[in-house]
């Protein structure tokens, strides 16, 4: 396996940018015994930051970019080392040095297409908003009362464009004035960040920013939790604060302030995930839930592994660009909890999720039987 060759430099680059999270760690291997990694495979965080630490030997580069960022294990730290940011300040560094997980990492494309089309699938910035076809959805102008930001994976995947089109139908039902940038949207980021290219996550954050106060953006609804989590505690290091509200939340505030009505009946028994970025990240938990359980007809099972415990997708920290191969993923594993209490539907609210149980879907024996749905696609079939 390859190496990442100039270690010392890393080693000492780490310890100039404040690497004492590195030295906290006391190697108890507590962290390990929660990652959802060593439920497909073995991994260890800890081996990763005492190499990072001493320099004994030298880091796989493939293990290096494991890490989901699912913020599992830094619950668990009794040292409170800061996990997830040791591990991506290594990757940082790793790219910096032109340094990537496999011979043709498929980070490369995903940078290419960010930088050039401002979306990492590779699609044309002008077809942004081409998920509205047919639907009543206006170009954001200064003085909405909203702007819809649906991220790269609802304006452009053909699964997770109807999601998007859910919503949007939602927020006219309620007579949200509300708006979207289209063509002006970027990536938000999030994700490019944690594979290490801080310098292309600071480009996008900041057209996003200028985007949004030419626009005179101040209230922001995100279908993502990664656009979520970005705006809410990232894009605040540029000095500046929109406020970013996520649709579960939106959807809890639409009900409540009765400007939708639920009067239809959803009779299915029906299991919710948490996502990573939602959940454990932003502690977003009862919203999604509440919504849930005010659907007539709605039966809501709990699975294991859930609210601060849930067992994460595979899809964060960039790993939503890599390959997981079969018999590693945990979207294979969540399913089938899914279905063992009986969920004809698995709900969540996350692209990456939905985009990988879909594919574990596939692999169950009778795959018909379970429906993958986000929270919007339920809702607007009873409003
Ligand atoms: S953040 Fe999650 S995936 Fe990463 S090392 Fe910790 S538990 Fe494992
Ligand atoms: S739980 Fe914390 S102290 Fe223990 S090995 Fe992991 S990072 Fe180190």
């Amino acid at each position: 396996m390859e190496t990442v060759a100039p270690l010392k430099e890393i080693i000492d680059v780490i310890k100039d940018s404040g690497g004492d999270a590195f030295k906290l760690c006391y190697q108890c291997g507590l962290c390990d015994t929660v990652c959802p990694w060593n439920r497909v495979r073995a991994f260890s965080m800890r081996k990763i930051i005492r190499e990072a630490t001493f320099g004994l030997t030298e880091i796989e580069i493939e293990e290096m970019w494991r890490c989901t960022t699912c913020g599992n294990c830094p619950r668990q730290c009794p040292r409170g080392v800061e996990i997830i940011e040791a591990g991506v300040s290594l990757r940082r560094i790793a790219t910096e040095y032109g340094v990537f997980p496999a011979p043709v990492s498929p980070i490369r494309g995903v940078s290419a297409s960010l930088l050039g089309k401002g979306n990492p699938l590779s699609e044309d910035r002008e077809k942004r908003a081409d998920w509205t076809e047919g639907l009543s959805v206006e170009t954001f102008s200064e003085g909405m009362e909203i702007l819809y930001f649906p991220g790269c994976y609802l304006c452009y995947d053909p699964r997770l464009k109807k999601v998007a089109r859910a919503t949007a139908n939602i927020l006219n039902k309620a007579g949200v004035d509300f708006g979207i940038l289209g063509p002006k949207e970027n990536c938000c980021g999030e994700s490019i960040r944690k594979t290490g290219d801080e310098e292309l996550f600071k480009r996008l954050a900041r057209e996003n920013i200028k985007t949004f106060i030419d626009n005179g953006v101040s209230k922001i609804l995100v279908s993502s939790p990664h656009c979520y989590h970005t705006f809410q505690n990232e894009y605040p290091e540029f000095r500046v604060n929109f406020k970013v509200v996520h649709i579960s939340q939106y959807l809890f505030e639409l009900i409540n302030e009765g400007r939708l009505e639920l009067t239809g009946e959803y009779g299915k028994i029906v299991t919710y995930h948490d996502p990573c970025y939602l959940g454990r990240h932003n502690g977003i938990y009862d919203e999604p839930r509440e919504v849930l359980k005010m659907i007539p007809g709605l039966e809501l099972n709990e699975m294991a592994d859930s609210l601060e415990e849930s067992l994460c997708c595979g899809g964060g920290g960039g790993r939503i660009w890599m390959e997981t191969v079969k018999g590693e993923r945990f979207s294979d594993l969540r399913i089938e909890q899914a279905v063992g209490v009986g969920a004809e539907v698995l709900v969540t609210s996350c692209p990456y999720c939905i985009t990988h149980f879909e594919e574990s879907r596939l692999s169950l024996d009778d795959s018909e039987a379970t429906e993958i749905k986000d929270i919007t696609e339920i809702l607007q079939q009873v409003i």
